[in-house]
This record gives C-alpha cells, sequence and structure tokens, in this order.
C-alpha cells in the first residue's frame, strides 16, 4: 500500500500517533485554557463569513438577506469595482498567477516597478518600494535603518505593526503620550542621539483622530528630526485630492517616509510599501528582511495596484464623494444626540460607553439589516466601547441615511437618545 494511503486509512481507524503526541496535548491544553478564557471576558473573536464580494452591500453565511456593510476599509468603494477586476483579469493572463521568487532574485517584472512609479507620483516622492502588505513595510523600516546611536519617538497609540517594527530595531525606543506635542518636545530636546525619528500613525483608526502633523513637523525641524508617517488610513481619500494626512494638515510634501497599505482604499487587495527619498528606498532594497526574505507582489494584485493609482491620479471625484457622505453621516447622527469621537473622518466612532451595550447595539442594528462593530476593552480603554463606523464613497445617501434611521430606532430603544 502507497504510504499516504496506508497513513489515510490509519487515521481513519484512529492508529495514527504523532510522535510528538504527549507534546502535543500539552500544547492543546495550554492552549485550550487560554481560548476559555478569552471567551470568557468576551473578547473571543469570530469570523462572519461573506458569500458576496466586498461591498457596501453583502451577503454573509447563514442568510439570503443582503446587509448594508459599515464595517470595510473600504473607503473609495473600490473592493469590487468592474474595471479594476477587469484589468487585474488581464495581468493575471499576460504575467501568470505569480513570480515564485523574492524581488531581487528573479521576481521584479516591469509592471511593479511601474506600480513603484505610480505610487511615488501620487505622493510626490522620488521613489516608493512594494512590500506583500504594510505589515511588512512597516516591520522593515525601522530596523533598517537605525542603528543604536539612534532614537526613535513613537505615539502610544500607534498601529501594532509600527509597534513590531520598533521592536525590532536597535534604536532606544521612546514613547510619547498620544497626540502629546509637550511630551514629544519635552524628549526631543533631551535627546542626542545621532538620528531622531518620530513615528506616528496619520490617521489612529480605533478613533477616527488626526496626527498634528504640522506640528509635529515645526518641532522635527527644531530638533533636526525625521517624521515618518503611516497612511493606511488616509492614503486615496483625505485630504482635499485624498493625498493623506499631509495635505489634510496643510503640510504636503513635508513628511521624510511614507508608509501605507494597498489593501483598504487603494483596492482592497493587498499590498504596502515605503515612499520617500531616492537614497533610502534604493537602502531598503540592500536591506529591509520583509522585502528581501518574501515572495513579490502577485501580477493580479499589482494590477488592483496600477488602475487604482490611474485612476487617483486623474480625479479626485472618489476621495470627494466619501468627504461628502461622512460629513452628511456625523451631520446627521449628532443631530439625532449621538457623540461621534474623531474629526472630520470617515472612521466615526458612536461612543457608548458600556461593553454590553456596544454588542447589543450592534447585534439589534444587524436585525435592522446594518452591519457594524462593536469595539471594546481591550481594543479600546476601559468604559470608551463604541462602534467604529467606516463610512465609504460607495455608499448612496439613501444608505447612509437607512444606517442612521436605524441608529436612531436602535438608541432610543436602548436609552442611548431621547
Ligand atoms: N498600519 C495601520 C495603521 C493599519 O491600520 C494597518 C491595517 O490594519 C496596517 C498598518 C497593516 O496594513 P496591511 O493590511 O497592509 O498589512
Amino acid at each position: 500500500m502507497p504510504a499516504l494511503s496506508k497513513i489515510l486509512s490509519l487515521r481513519a481507524v484512529g492508529q495514527v500517533r504523532h510522535y510528538s503526541a504527549a507534546a502535543q496535548s500539552q500544547l492543546r491544553d495550554i492552549l485550550g485554557q487560554q481560548l476559555s478564557a478569552i471567551k470568557e471576558v468576551g473578547t473571543f473573536k469570530a469570523e462572519r463569513i461573506i458569500t458576496s464580494s466586498q461591498s457596501t452591500q453583502i451577503t454573509v453565511q447563514g442568510s439570503e438577506k443582503r446587509i448594508l456593510n459599515f464595517c470595510a476599509n473600504n473607503y473609495l468603494g473600490l473592493a469590487n469595482n468592474p474595471e479594476i477586476v477587469a484589468y487585474s483579469q488581464q495581468l493575471l493572463e499576460r504575467y501568470g498567477a505569480g513570480l515564485s521568487s523574492v524581488r531581487f532574485i528573479c521576481g521584479t517584472q516591469d509592471i511593479h516597478k511601474q506600480l513603484e512609479q505610480k505610487i511615488a507620483q501620487f505622493h510626490g516622492r522620488e521613489d516608493t518600494i512594494l512590500y506583500a502588505s504594510c505589515f511588512d513595510a512597516n516591520a522593515g523600516i525601522f530596523e533598517a535603518i537605525l542603528t543604536p546611536e539612534d532614537a526613535v519617538f513613537s505615539d502610544e497609540l500607534n498601529h501594532a505593526s509600527i509597534i513590531d517594527g520598533i521592536r525590532l530595531c536597535k534604536a532606544k525606543k521612546q514613547r510619547y503620550k498620544h497626540r502629546d506635542l509637550a511630551d514629544l518636545e519635552q524628549q526631543l530636546r533631551s535627546s542626542d542621539a545621532r538620528l531622531k525619528l518620530i513615528a506616528t500613525d496619520g490617521v489612529f483608526s480605533m478613533d477616527g483622530n488626526i496626527a498634528p502633523l504640522a506640528r509635529i513637523i515645526e518641532l522635527a525641524k527644531k530638533y533636526n528630526a525625521l517624521v515618518f508617517v503611516d497612511e493606511c488610513h488616509a492614503t486615496g481619500f483625505f485630504g482635499a485630492t485624498g493625498r493623506g494626512t499631509e495635505e489634510y494638515d496643510q503640510v504636503m510634501g513635508e513628511v521624510d517616509i511614507i508608509n501605507s497599505t494597498l489593501g483598504k482604499a487603494l483596492g482592497g487587495a493587498s499590498g504596502g510599501y515605503t515612499t520617500g527619498p531616492a537614497e533610502l528606498i534604493s537602502f531598503l532594497r540592500q536591506k529591509s528582511r520583509p522585502y528581501l526574505f518574501s515572495n513579490t507582489l502577485p501580477p493580479a494584485v499589482v494590477g488592483v495596484g496600477l488602475k487604482v493609482m490611474d485612476m487617483l491620479l486623474s480625479s479626485s471625484e472618489l476621495s470627494q464623494r466619501v468627504q461628502s457622505n461622512t460629513q452628511r453621516f456625523r451631520d446627521a447622527m449628532t443631530k439625532a444626540g449621538f457623540t461621534i469621537a474623531g474629526e472630520n473622518h470617515p472612521i466615526c466612532p458612536v461612543m457608548l460607553g458600556d461593553a454590553r451595550l456596544a454588542s447589543n447595539f450592534a447585534d439589534q442594528m444587524l436585525t435592522r439589516g446594518i452591519y457594524v462593530i462593536g469595539f471594546s476593552y481591550p481594543v479600546v480603554p476601559q468604559g470608551k466601547a463604541r462602534i467604529r463606523v467606516q463610512i465609504s464613497a460607495a455608499h448612496t445617501e439613501e444608505e447612509i441615511d437607512r444606517a442612521v434611521q436605524a441608529f436612531i430606532e436602535v438608541g432610543r430603544g436602548l436609552k442611548v437618545i431621547k
């Protein structure tokens, strides 16, 4: 009997013993206990299975009904755009499924270079390096460019991937209080590091609030520091023409290093990048480990990025639409008596306070066909539970109004508003 079918037949009668059965059962016990504890405190994350494409209206497993989706980072509504899908299919056929290689061995096609150039053009930068994700871009940058002589100053609420990236580097690590310029200045003043790098999210995704970039740049100039910004929740749609937080705060071109994602507004497939000075990008191609040791982006994914960049370079209509939808939602909700945190960003946290209330509220919204998610501790601070609503350019005004109406009905029922 061939080896595989012998194993399969033994497994069928329960006779296969893994050589490390004892170790494996110990692992199952340890993890099982921790999983039970996670479930007990109510923070176990289950996946809702979507049976349609990502869109403002989706279907989910177990239901035929379309539900209105306010949870995705699909800010420009491009995740299922037919023109983008068709172009991506063309590149799949012409360039194949993938490259089976990292970039510098035999994984760079002309389309990778084209996408890097278009992203640099979009941001007005000298060059760009692509990664498989922005998580990788953040994991790869600090360790590559900073030495023990250097220091990195990081907002305490930065995204997990920035925190992990900084952990990997040997520079002195200094955390400053969230958006607290006095704390940042005090730390910059007392630093004698060779290179000083300030690292911040452009937009903080739990609160929808914005880094005070213009004032951070002033401090950077005063103390000869570099500025790094993660623009995952800004690129393509935030600021007058979607150039991100530096456009919103009127400091276009003044950030030294921008990292961002292709996995949210820019078509929602996957991929990340660093864009900035030519020497930095060239250096990252020599030293950045997620770039050197991970497979190149597949052609179909590159196709999504290329088509989205063409669209955004020729028109800012979509970013204007997400902005007007955001304004419509925030105005109506505030008028109804809800507290919406953050600034005028499509991340609209509806503040509720109590964790159980937030989860009950989200469940009741779903029964009205509106998909929103409640966030509670430890994702947000204790007592600051909320429902995070994310607005897209693809939502119609009627869909926004339906969501507001459902919020009002549920809010009244739960005595959150009068
Ligand atoms: N940075 C921020 C602020 C994010 O919100 C995310 C995604 O959640 C990432 C980085 C990681 O991006 P990607 O999904 O491309 O790895």
